[in-house]
């Protein structure tokens, strides 16, 4: 679990405890626009957030023509420990042009998909540091699975963060939105749960 100093401003207080859920309980909530408490057991990915370069949708790509952006560009400085943000298991690692060294988890019908890691790709392992993830292995919501590189094709280390509902991309920014709603829902709220320790 992460210690209390490495909590993103708060955002992931309270979930202990939470994260315990079968991965194919995923599946029975696929709208991400809908408030619910399940969502709460999502883990932000970036350990140190330093704000978005780039959203989910349409954008004016680097030769100048329209492409689609299929997820959430999250800046943080290189090596920065990125983390699980569901429980599952390793679908695929990979190194290409594009997404760079990669990892893809899969959560029931979701896949989670990081791109640009530091860190490299050898068969079917992914290494970087203390990290080991093998293709079929078992990961934990909140572990520890990759650092953020600059491996691919891009300007600046950053985490390009990508969801799919059975293989259509959706738009993380909106999961985020979900998870904070969720944790709205939850009948003991970090600030309470702050408060009652003082
Ligand atoms: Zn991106």
């Amino acid at each position: 679990m992460p210690s209390a100093s490495s909590r993103p401003r708060g955002l992931l207080a309270g979930l202990v405890g939470l994260q315990l859920g079968l991965a194919a309980d995923l599946g029975l909530f696929p709208q991400p626009a809908r408030s619910d408490l399940r969502w709460a057991r999502g883990v932000f990915p970036i350990v140190h957030f330093a704000g978005y370069t780039s959203h989910f949708g349409r954008r004016t790509g680097p030769g100048g023509g329209r492409e689609m952006h299929s997820g959430l560009d999250i800046a943080a400085p290189l090596g920065t420990p990125i983390r699980n943000w569901w429980g599952g298991t390793v679908a695929d690692v990979f190194h290409d042009s594009g997404c760079g060294v990669g990892v893809v988890i899969r959560s029931g019908e979701y896949e989670h998909m990081y791109c640009h890691l530091g860190g490299t790709v050898l068969g079917d392992t992914y290494a970087s540091g203390p990290v080991l993830l093998r293709r079929g292995q078992q990961v934990r919501a909140s572990q520890l699975i990759a650092h953020v590189g600059m491996s691919g094709r891009t300007t600046g280390p950053h985490l390009h963060w990508g969801i799919r509902y059975r293989g259509t991309w959706l738009d993380p920014g909106l999961i985020l939105r979900a998870m904070v709603r969720g944790r709205r829902l939850q009948p003991q709220s970090p600030q309470q749960f702050s408060q009652g320790r003082k």
